[in-house]
């Protein structure tokens, strides 16, 4: 069976990893070359935390969530990826005027968590010395998440892109697809049939589907060699919450802030010091760190925030995977998968909600 499938963000790159380990013909298409682009993917913090989100996410994302805290490490094995997934956990945190916000943290968790699935402990200042000692100094307690893991997207990308070529899966690099439908999609002025034809275009299918919208995400990335803190760290503060994920050689990607815009724009004067303030008020060893990038990007979003995938026969979309493209497009890759193994009508994790696509 051949499939076709538009846009090599996480989705697409996972979905014809996945694909072309069962068996099928892939014929991957993006508009940017493989090892660099607009993807939404290249920019995200790479955190995979379903515990944290379960704060202001719906059910549906906890669920997946952890489905797909479960599968990837198995898909970092099949990408031969060493030192690339991390499953250390999270440290949510409060100053002592703030924590207030931390006991609402907890308490949404409790409510919201049956008994058996509270996977979480709050710690004492000695408790957290423990893990963090670099945190005790401006920290009394903390909440601990110990499943929540990350990933460093930027490398998975790259390992996808090296994977897919050295497996011989058809990758078209620079080819924007104008037109797409069941079984057809047009580039270059030719048109390419195949069994299915999968959307993954991210905000790219904004003009297919009207229910998608970008919410812009900035982010940076610091080098602070006087810090050593080796888990993922969310700060709760009434205006400005932040979080920090590790990645090499003391480097931290901060992030980050979520705006109802569709702006690409470099990062604002407000974020970088709303942000940078709080990072500041984590460690005073980020005040000697270097700010080696700062990004800008639009996280793909439907109405509800919750991911989506439509289907129509010889057409499937895979959309709104909003905040958590990584955490959720493992669980996104297996549904998918199993409808075309199956030729089943409706996937069943999700409403057919893309009413502008003819049956
Ligand atoms: C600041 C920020 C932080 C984030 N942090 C996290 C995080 O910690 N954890 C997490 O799980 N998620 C995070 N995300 C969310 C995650 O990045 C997105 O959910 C995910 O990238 C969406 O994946 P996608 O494949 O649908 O879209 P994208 O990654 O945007 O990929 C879409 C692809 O389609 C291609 N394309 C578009 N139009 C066309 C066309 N016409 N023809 C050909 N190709 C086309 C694009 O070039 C692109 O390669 C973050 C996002 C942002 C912005």
């Amino acid at each position: 069976m051949n499939i076709g499938i538009v846009g090599a963000g996480i989705m697409g790159r996972l979905l014809a990893w996945q694909l072309h380990r069962a068996g099928y013909c892939v014929c991957l298409f993006d508009k940017d070359p493989i090892k660099s682009g607009s993807a939404a993917a290249y920019t995200a913090a790479g955190m995979l935390t379903p515990y944290s989100e379960l704060e202001s996410a719906e059910w549906l994302i906890y669920q997946m969530g952890l489905q797909g805290l479960q599968l990837w490490p198995e898909i970092v094995d099949s990408l031969g990826l060493l030192d690339c997934f991390y499953q250390r956990g999270s440290l949510v945190v409060a100053h002592s005027q703030d924590l207030a916000d931390l006991e609402r943290f907890n308490k949404a968790l409790s409510d919201k968590l049956p008994v058996s699935e509270q996977r979480f402990k709050t710690l004492d200042k000695k408790a957290l010395g423990q893990l963090e000692p670099e945190l005790v100094a401006q920290f009394s307690q903390a909440t601990y998440l110990p499943e929540e893991s990350w990933l460093y997207n930027q490398s998975v990308m790259q390992a996808l892109g090296e994977q897919l070529i050295k497996n011989n899966v058809s990758w078209l690099a620079n080819t924007e697809i104008k037109q797409l439908g069941p079984h057809c999609l047009s580039a270059n002025g030719k048109d390419y049939n195949f069994d299915w034809v999968v959307d993954c275009r991210g905000l790219g299918a904004k003009k297919d589907l009207k229910e998608l919208r970008g919410v812009r995400g900035e982010l940076l990335w610091v080098d602070a060699p006087e810090v050593n803190i080796t888990r993922m760290v969310r700060l709760m503060h009434p205006r400005y919450r932040l979080y920090l994920v590790p990645n090499r050689d003391n480097r931290y990607v901060i992030g980050a802030t979520q705006i109802e815009s569709e702006d690409y724009s470099p990062i604002s004067v407000r974020s970088t010091l709303e942000l940078l303030s709080a990072l500041y008020c984590i460690h005073p060893g980020f005040s000697e760190a270097r700010i080696i990038e700062t990004k800008t990007n639009c996280r793909p979003a439907l109405m509800d925030n919750l991911p989506a995938i439509a289907t129509r026969p010889g057409l499937l979309r895979i959309n709104g995977l909003f905040r958590h493209g990584f955490l959720l497009a493992p669980v996104l890759a297996q549904e998918v998968l199993a409808h075309i193994q199956v030729q089943s009508v409706t996937p069943s994790f999700f409403p057919d909600i893309f009413s502008d696509l003819a049956a």
